[in-house]
């Protein structure tokens, strides 16, 4: 089946069948949801308005973590349920979530000094039951100085290291899309719910639209009938909400995180690092991105910004430049050197919220909570915690549909998951690529895990697709088809955004790949000259709206 009438077979189907559970929202809390449900034998329906992980999902830390930060405030059970999903997390997605070492440098007159960053992280491996990667080791300033040879020496007096993860949260995201359309839930990216569908009060799905189709005017509506929906629109929440309850109070506060990439030789570091802005204290992390980049983040400022719209400002680069210059004082980094700068909104709870009235569950990270006529939303949590925060709402959904179940996902492989051992898979990678190519074997079985093999095997048939789609980069044009065919993908931003991760690391975010990109994917995607030209028009707008940064 082609791509289109694999999508326009999933919109007849959202349209025709009756469903147990709509889900709104592909973030990752909604993907998890729906694999989840699915996974339970409900008919789960799953709608996201523009692609799978396009909101905030797509602009984290890239870190599966236990929250060192959390300890100082001393939320020792966040600490303990996100270390015990970071474990859960690293087995069922080993290709995805990753161990990564972090180093911490401590400085004369820090606000964490040596001992109370040691007690710290002895208590961080207590509370992962000393089942994190490995327990954390206390570093003299000399070992710090041997393992980052560029920071700053000066007042340096030791330091520690510890463990967390490092994830693709992009494709994190869509690997709970594909497991909830593989268990046999009804998936649909570019599909925008526009009202809620109500019988006798009670709400009953929803009226969506198909946003490729209408070209940016009123496309094709499709009526998704559900006993239950869900509300998983991460910083969006309220405007659903409101589709309901046009009165209802704010849910999530949100607050704008910047990160920035640079090219590692520019800034120096060669592994992870947990610094302390000299600024403001805040925690920021300086983390290796692919063969090339670095990324520092982040910020944290509120903003009440349309979500789709937020962009790093020129005032929130310069201050995560001043910070990372401040540890690594050769690098002088200055805006220039700036290959991409990205903002995400953290959807929190909003203070009030979720802990009252028909709140089904609240903590101070997320919070469940009933609408009037029976949406259940979701606000707020981490990436880190999506596996938990989701089977807790499929719990509230199956208690509310009068369904046993419980959840299977803390023991099943996520698609590409099944993998013994991604070391010995990344070898057969390199050997099938050859030693030239040990970056994109690298990257393939990271990023498809045990189905590195079928979209290599686009390459072994024909050989163009072999092609890296940017000098230097890890991605190859197979990926293009696989992510038109397998993925989901439907537009260019998809491909070279979310699947592949080219626009966060190209200075002209993907502008001189995007025309190949459209040639090698228009026969598979059936785009014709017209279709070329649009997808390219949106291509340009879209990574503008992502990538821009505003004076
Ligand atoms: P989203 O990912 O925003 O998903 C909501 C989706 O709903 C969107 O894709 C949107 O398009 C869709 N939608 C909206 N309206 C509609 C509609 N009408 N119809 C259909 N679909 C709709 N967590 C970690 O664990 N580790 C980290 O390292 C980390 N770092 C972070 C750094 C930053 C800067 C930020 C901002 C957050 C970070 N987080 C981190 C938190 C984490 O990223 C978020 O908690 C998580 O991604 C939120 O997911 P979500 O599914 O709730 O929201």
């Amino acid at each position: 089946m082609s791509a289109a009438s694999a999508r326009a077979e999933t919109l007849a189907r959202l349209a025709r069948e009756q469903f147990d559970l709509l889900v709104i929202g592909g973030g990752i809390n909604g993907a998890g949801i729906a694999r989840d449900a699915a996974l339970r034998g409900l008919r789960v329906a799953l709608v996201e308005k523009e692609d799978f992980a396009s909101g905030t999902s797509s602009r984290s830390s890239r870190l599966v973590h236990g929250g060192v930060r959390y300890l100082e405030h001393g939320h020792f059970h966040l600490v303990f349920e996100s270390s015990r999903e970071r474990r859960t997390l690293l087995d069922i997605a080993p290709h995805l979530v990753r161990p990564l070492e972090f180093t911490w440098p401590v400085y004369a007159g820090a606000r964490v000094p040596r001992w109370k960053l040691a007690a710290g992280l002895m208590l961080y491996d207590v509370l992962a039951l000393f089942r994190n990667v490995a327990v954390h080791r206390r570093l003299g300033a000399r070992d710090v100085a041997g393992r980052e040879p560029a920071l700053r020496r000066d007042g340096l007096t030791g330091g520690a290291s510890y463990y967390d993860a490092a994830t693709d949260d992009a494709r994190l995201t869509l690997a709970n899309a594909i497991g909830a359309a593989e268990a046999g839930a009804v998936v649909a990216n570019h599909v925008a719910v526009r009202a809620l569908v109500r019988g006798a009060g009670v709400a009953r799905g929803a009226r969506s639209e198909d946003v490729l189709a209408s070209h940016g005017g009123g496309g094709p509506t499709i009526d998704i009938t559900a006993l239950i929906t869900v509300n998983a629109t991460g910083p969006w929440s309220d405007e659903l909400r409101r589709l309901e309850d046009p009165g209802a109070a704010a849910s999530v506060r949100g607050t704008k995180g910047v990160h920035v990439a640079v090219p590692r030789e520019r800034i120096g570091n060669r592994g992870a690092l947990t610094l302390l802005s000299p600024i403001d204290g805040r925690v920021t992390f300086v983390l290796p991105a692919g063969p090339r980049h670095t990324i520092v983040g982040t910020t944290d400022t509120a903003t009440d910004v349309e979500p789709g719209e937020v962009r790093a400002t020129r005032e929130d680069v310069e201050y995560l430049l001043r910070t990372a210059n401040a540890y690594f004082p050769d690098a002088h980094l200055h805006p220039d050197d700036v290959v991409s700068a990205w903002a995400g909104i953290r959807p929190l709870v909003a203070s009030g919220y979720g802990g009252a009235g028909d709140a089904a569950s609240a903590s101070r990270e997320h919070a469940i909570a009933r609408g009037p006529s029976g949406v259940i939303t979701i606000s707020g949590g981490k990436l880190t915690t999506y596996r938990a925060m989701s089977a807790e709402v499929v719990d509230t959904v199956c208690r509310t549909l009068g369904r046993s179940g419980t959840a299977s996902t803390q023991a099943r492989a996520l698609p590409g998951g099944d993998l013994r051992s991604p070391a010995r898979e990344t070898d057969a990678a390199r050997q099938a690529l050859g030693a030239a190519r040990a970056a994109a074997a690298e990257w393939l079985v990271g990023a498809y895990g045990s189905r590195w093999r079928a979209v290599w095997a686009l390459a072994e048939s024909d050989r163009a697709l072999a092609a890296e789609l940017s000098p230097g980069l890890p991605y190859i044009a197979a990926e293009l088809v696989y992510g038109v065919t397998r993925e989901m993908a439907c537009t260019l931003g998809d491909l070279l955004i979310r699947r592949t991760h080219l626009a966060f690391e190209t200075r002209d975010h993907g502008a001189a790949a995007a025309a190949a990109a459209a040639a090698i994917v228009a026969p598979v995607a059936g785009w014709d000259d017209a279709e070329i030209a649009r997808q390219l028009a949106a291509y340009e707008r879209e990574s503008a709206r992502i990538f821009a940064v505003d004076q």
